[in-house]
């Protein structure tokens, strides 16, 4: 595996560019990406399936910066969406629509029709109600629109509560148990095609294992349907291999992963598919940010920085834990202490107790991993504008995306 960040005679590298270059350049906050680690990530999930019928489909939430998808959509993959905006998103960048699925549990009458008449790929369905909408749209059209039902396969992903979505309790999907009645009652609605099964179970799966589990019992269930006479031609896993946000943590091997998958589909005649997100952008992305204070309360240590929970929301979100590093070692030891933002908030923390370099203000420093649910979950919120986005690649680099200006702020308010 690509590690895109390291240290150079204590300096910190993003490939061959030194990260306080592109912070003095371009200000802070500021996102940087590797292009490199990027590629290296889908390419670890494409190469894992070569020589089987399949596609990556890269899940766009993750992060849907114009650049990147344009890089993946030329490294030749498809785009997993979950909203009109990402359709538009992944359209621009020059995605093809054929190779788009729709997935999400509310898409809309103006979403789908837009989605038929672009012609993608598939709908993953997750209601009864919305595989009728879907017919009776596509009829209109006279189009057929195929069709892969979201099962929820009750399997634990025993990850973080917010982003477990494979249990019976979630708002996620259909029932296994339920699943093969809507199949049957769908088979006989006009204007789609029921061509998929297709399953996501969480996120941040260090271990593979629920993964493999909800396989299994995915494939029981297309010799099910096949049985049934429902002509099942696609399975579609999803997404959901973690990242190790903290330094220690196990890193899913995804080849390792994949040759188990292979293991399980072989001879089932299916064309596979894997919606991740994370797992392709996560490790390639740092915010850089500059130390703006140091104030004590009591014996609490707070570094106060110039980002905030409105460039990286998971710590306050999901009590997410993220790796901090100096830009530049020094020899003035460690600090426990809050690592904390502008935002008039108390969950406005990048990281809590934490032992980090004993920053000044001035210093720069790194947060870690943050390329996926970062900027994609950045908010306007304190009238902050949202910070640049930064691409490297080899010894260069460039903007991908300007920070907002004061302007944008207000654009759309009338007096
Ligand atoms: C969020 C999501 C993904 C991507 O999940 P990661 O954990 O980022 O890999 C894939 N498929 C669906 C349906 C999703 O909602």
């Amino acid at each position: 595996m690509f590690q895109p960040f390291e240290y150079r005679e204590g300096v910190l590298y993003c490939e061959g560019v030194e990260l306080s270059k592109i912070a003095d350049h371009a200000a802070t906050p500021c996102y940087v990406y590797s292009a490199r680690a990027i590629l290296d990530r889908f390419h670890s999930y494409d190469q894992g399936l070569f020589g089987i019928p399949h596609r990556v489909c890269y899940a766009v939430k993750a992060n849907s910066n114009l650049s990147l998808l344009n890089m993946l959509a030329q490294a030749g993959a498809g785009f997993d969406i979950v909203s009109g905006g990402e359709l538009h998103r992944v359209l621009k960048a020059g995605g093809d629509p054929g190779k788009v699925v729709f997935s999400g549990v509310g898409k809309t009458r103006e979403e789908i029709d837009s989605a038929l008449q672009l012609g993608i790929h598939s709908f993953n369905c997750e209601s009864e109600a919305e595989i009728a909408l879907i017919s009776s749209l596509a009829s209109r059209l006279g189009k057929t629109a195929s069709i892969a039902l979201r099962v929820n396969p009750d399997v634990d992903a025993a990850t973080h509560p917010y982003i477990s979505t494979g249990l019976k309790e979630h708002k996620f999907g259909i029932d296994i148990a339920e699943v093969e009645g809507v199949y049957q009652r769908a088979a006989a609605l006009p204007g789609i095609s029921l061509d998929g099964v297709s399953c996501h179970i969480g996120s941040q799966l260090l271990d593979p294992a629920p993964l493999l589990e909800a396989a299994t019992k995915m494939l029981a269930l297309v010799g099910r349907l096949r049985a049934k006479g429902i002509a099942i031609k696609e399975l579609d896993l999803g997404g959901g291999l973690g990242v190790p946000y903290h330094a220690g943590d196990p890193r899913p091997d995804v080849d390792t992963f994949l040759r188990k998958i292979r293991q399980l589909v072989d001879g089932h005649n299916l064309f596979l598919m894997f919606e991740p997100g994370r797992s392709v952008v996560a490790e390639a992305g740092a915010l850089v940010s500059r130390v703006l204070y140091r104030k004590k309360n009591g014996e609490k240590e707070f570094v106060i920085i110039d980002a905030s929970m409105t460039e990286l929301i998971r710590p306050a979100l999901y009590e997410a834990h993220h790796e901090i590093l100096p830009l530049r070692k020094s020899k003035f030891g460690t600090v426990v202490a809050n690592i904390v933002g502008p935002v008039c908030e108390s969950g406005d923390f990048l990281a809590e107790n934490r032992e980090v370099a004993n920053v000044l203000p001035g210093d720069l420093i790194a947060i870690m991993t943050a390329g996926a649910y970062g900027f994609a979950m950045a908010s306007n919120y304190n009238s902050r504008v949202r910070p640049c986005e930064i691409l490297v690649e080899g010894d260069t680099w460039r903007v991908i995306r300007q920070r907002e200006t004061l302007d944008d702020l207000i654009r759309g308010e009338e007096l």
